[in-house]
């Protein structure tokens, strides 16, 4: 039987954490936001403000739903203060050791009946599981980035997942407004396992001259009706979660296909991450982005 949830953390207030702390709130959840970074913390407030008001812009939201949202929401620096949360979502940086020092301390604070979850976009569900002490309490729910425009979830079972955590975690994903997609445990699960691979292949494209940034991008949005370009979709996942995306799909099947492009590498290299360091495959820092290559 499904659990009731009341009460959410969310570990890592970088692009994603925002955006399920912002979802959440919208749901009616309470809401933890935790980062280790108190400037992170401060920043993700100002953008869930900014992002809720571009919502009352749209006629999503109103006023009122704005500042109901808001209370909702309290930042803490310390994994002691989610405690006593019903759920907590981890999202920090796509590294797995960053991942398993984080479920060690959270366990040891959290209430032993809390579920925890990963919003991992490749790692496997069962080794995370494996490092807490609840792998039959312990799921993935992989939001998709943005999360308060995206509608789907990705739900992952690991081996030790019990059925009560899939239908508790099934109902809140539910009570977001999203859709599911349920995913076996494979390295990058659905969505990451098709897209990455393409965004992959783009950077190739790219690094063996085949056509340039503007190039490649244009072809794909005009030629094959894809919203963004690949580099562009790059850039806003953030070229670090790429090369680590493509890492593990790489190790996890074992397969050349997956190498992450040189060029990959280098960017990520350089600290040129994307949207979020202001250059990737574009410079973001004048009016208009402008290709890098
Ligand atoms: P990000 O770099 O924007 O944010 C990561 C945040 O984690 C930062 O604020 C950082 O300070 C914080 N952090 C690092 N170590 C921490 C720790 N020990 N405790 C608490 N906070 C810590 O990254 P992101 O794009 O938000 O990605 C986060 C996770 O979500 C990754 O696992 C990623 O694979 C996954 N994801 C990303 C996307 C995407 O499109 N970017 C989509 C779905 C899932």
């Amino acid at each position: 039987m499904a659990a009731a949830i009341k009460k959410v953390g969310v570990i890592g207030s970088g692009q994603m954490g925002n955006g399920i702390a912002h979802v959440c709130a919208l749901g009616g959840f309470d809401v933890v936001l935790n980062d280790v970074s108190a400037d992170r913390l401060k920043a993700a407030m100002a953008t869930i403000n900014g992002n809720l008001s571009r919502q009352i812009a749209k006629k999503i939201i109103t006023e009122d739903t704005r500042k109901q949202a808001l209370a909702r929401i309290t930042a803490t620096e310390t994994l002691e203060g989610l405690a006593d949360c019903d759920l907590v979502i981890e999202t920090a940086v796509e590294k797995e050791d960053v991942k398993r020092k984080i479920f060690h301390e959270l366990c040891a604070t959290l209430k032993p009946e809390a579920i925890v979850a990963s919003n991992t976009s490749s790692i496997s569900i069962t080794r995370l599981a494996a490092s807490t002490d609840r792998p039959e309490r312990f799921i993935g729910i992989h939001f998709m980035n943005p999360v308060p425009v995206m509608e789907l979830v990705e739900l992952i079972r690991g081996i030790a997942t019990d059925d009560a955590t899939f239908e508790t975690a099934k109902a809140f994903v539910t009570k977001l407004g999203k859709q599911i997609a349920v995913s076996e445990d494979f390295p990058a699960f659905i969505v990451n396992r098709i897209l990455l691979p393409m965004i992959n292949e783009a950077i190739y494209t790219l690094y063996e001259g085949v056509g340039n940034v503007e190039a490649i991008d244009m072809a794909m949005k005009l030629g094959a009706h894809h919203p963004m370009g690949p580099l562009e979709l790059a850039d806003f996942i953030g070229l670090d979660t790429c090369l680590s995306i493509m890492q593990v799909l790489h190790e996890g099947l074992a397969d050349s296909k997956y190498r992450p492009c040189p060029l990959l590498v280098k960017y990520v290299e350089a600290g040129w991450l994307g949207r979020k360091t202001h250059r990737g495959f574009y410079d973001y820092r004048g009016d208009k982005p402008v290709p890098t290559r």
